[in-house]
């Protein structure tokens, strides 16, 4: 047992649901209790999505559970399929189905429909959303991949992009915009999958020359079994900035066999003229700290160092099953990655930290939120306002720009920063006020600017601070004061000094900065 109020993934279900969803002509029968029917809101309510999920559930209840709910379920199957008329189905359970050990697959194939039916064995206790999602898009494309589907012959070079899902971070507008440079270097999509593909899609895969995979968490499972299969190459690098975007046309180029077109070479992007310009100087070496599924937290870190100039003093992901690339990319920066999936050890490594910026999921935006420090968010899981009308991609040169808006917006601007150093009693821009852009509803409470709760913080409140003391810590801007009382507080533990005076404030500055 473990006490959970905040998971970073549903159980491994939804994730089938997720390509289910994303999916045209499959319908998915899962056997659950009454009430598992809340995750139809996931799509409905935080996608926004106009139409119901194709799922139809078996909705036991207690009294069921002394009759037979094998029969239920096969009863279950033979309706949707009578009513929604699907191209293929998927059968599966979710976690308290799976105590009862009803066998999905053999009850549904027992029916003998005339359409592929895929069971999905997905251990709930073990696994979660991400690796759900990959392992049933894996079995999906074994099953409907029609292994005698001939290679296309002429004309341009052909791809497959596999990994956009639905309750994907961004996966619609990422999608327009990789397909059109694609284009523009002068390949051609096949099928892109799951988003949007039906079983007869599917089953054209193995026409493609190469897979490029996208979201690497959903499908770079089932381009490695393409990759055996027909001999497919596999695109990884995943286009997240100028830089990665600039590296995966050069690899399309590459494992395409064509030259990239010249006006491709040249970045399409804005965010390296904004960073470059003077504007962004004071955004030189801030202090950030990035958190969220593998593969958008290794493209924010590279983007934050390489892009932004920002320094990168935290690096960590809650999917467990790419802890090893993750690890590997905090070594380039020199710390050690945060492999987790508990929101309290993120909280208490960002409270020691004390970053300038967070950028993270949902969950990073309240523990910043409680610490007082500006955060972005950048990966799954997110709430409806990161499902947005207008088009905001996160790959490709108009995602770098998106990027760029996205993150500098939550940090004070500079003329601002340098001002609240000067004028710190001004009643309106004073140093207890939120950036201005950000409007009153942005202001930080007093309280929000205290150091995290001892729960969270646990090293933090020994000391007693001289009032002058107290004083002169208000002179630091608030978007620092915070780490500068925990230095303090930390040099003054370390040296047994119970009053903490001005003396120790500069001692420990003076410490801290050497
Ligand atoms: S069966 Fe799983 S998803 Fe459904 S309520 Fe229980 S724990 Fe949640």
């Amino acid at each position: 047992m473990r006490l959970t109020l905040w998971t970073y993934e549903a159980p491994p279900h939804v994730g089938a649901m997720r390509i289910a969803t994303a999916m045209e002509g499959v319908h998915y029968v899962l056997h659950a209790p009454q009430g598992d029917t809340y995750a139809d809101l996931l799509f409905t309510m935080i996608e926004r999505q106009s139409k119901r999920p194709p799922v139809t559930y078996t909705t036991f209840q207690a009294r069921d559970l002394g009759g037979d709910t094998a029969v239920l379920f096969k009863t279950a199957v033979a309706e949707a399929y009578e009513r929604f008329q699907p191209q293929a189905i998927m059968v599966g359970a979710s976690c308290t189905a799976e105590l009862i050990q009803d066998d999905p697959g053999g009850l549904a194939r027992a029916l003998n429909l005339p359409i592929p039916v895929v069971a999905l064995e997905l251990p709930s206790y073990q696994k979660k959303e991400n690796w759900g999602a990959a392992e049933t898009f894996y079995r999906l494309v074994r099953a409907l991949a029609d292994p005698a589907c001939a290679r296309h012959t002429g004309g341009r070079p052909r791809c497959n992009v596999l990994g956009p899902a639905a309750l994907g971070f961004r996966h619609r507008d990422d999608i327009t915009e990789i397909t059109d440079l694609l284009d523009r270097i002068g390949v051609d999509v096949g099928v892109v999958a799951p988003l949007g593909a039906s079983p007869a899609d599917m089953a054209r895969l193995g026409e493609a020359d190469f897979n490029i995979v996208l979201y690497p968490e959903i499908a770079s499972t089932a381009a490695r079994w393409l990759e055996r299969t027909f001999h497919q190459p596999t695109v990884a690098t995943v286009p997240i900035g100028v830089g990665a975007t600039r590296d995966f046309i050069a690899e399309v180029a590459r494992v395409a066999g064509i030259e990239v077109p010249a006006e491709l070479a040249a970045s399409a992007s804005r965010l390296p003229w904004y960073s470059h310009s003077v504007d962004s100087t004071y955004l030189t070496g801030k202090r950030v700290f990035i958190f969220g599924d593998a593969t958008h937290a290794i493209a924010a870190a590279r983007i934050a160092k390489d892009e932004l100039g920002f320094t990168v003093v935290g690096l960590g992901t809650y999917g467990r099953e790419f802890a090893r690339e993750v690890r590997e990319a905090a070594a380039l920066y020199g710390i050690e990655a945060l492999i987790t999936d508990d929101y309290l050890e993120v909280e208490a490594l960002v409270s020691e930290l004390q970053p300038d910026l967070v950028l993270g999921t949902q969950m990073e935006r309240h523990i910043a939120k409680r610490l007082g420090i500006p955060c972005a968010v950048i990966s799954a899981p997110v709430h409806v306002q990161d499902f947005p009308a207008r088009h905001s991609p996160q790959m490709g040169f108009e995602g770098a720009n998106v990027i760029f808006d996205t993150w500098v917006h939550p940090l004070m601007m500079g003329l601002e920063e340098h001002l609240l150093t000067m004028f710190r009693d001004d009643f309106e821009f004073s140093a207890e006020a939120a950036p201005s852009h950000l409007g009153h509803a942005a202001a930080a409470s007093p309280a929000t600017l205290q150091p995290a709760t001892p729960q969270s913080a646990p090293e933090s409140d020994t000391s007693d601070w001289a009032p002058d003391a107290e004083r002169e810590l208000r002179k630091v801007p608030f978007f620092v004061r915070g780490k500068a009382r925990r230095n303090t507080e930390r040099f003054a533990r370390d040296r047994g000094i119970a009053l903490i005076t001005v003396e120790t404030l500069y001692h420990a500055k003076a410490h801290f900065s050497s």
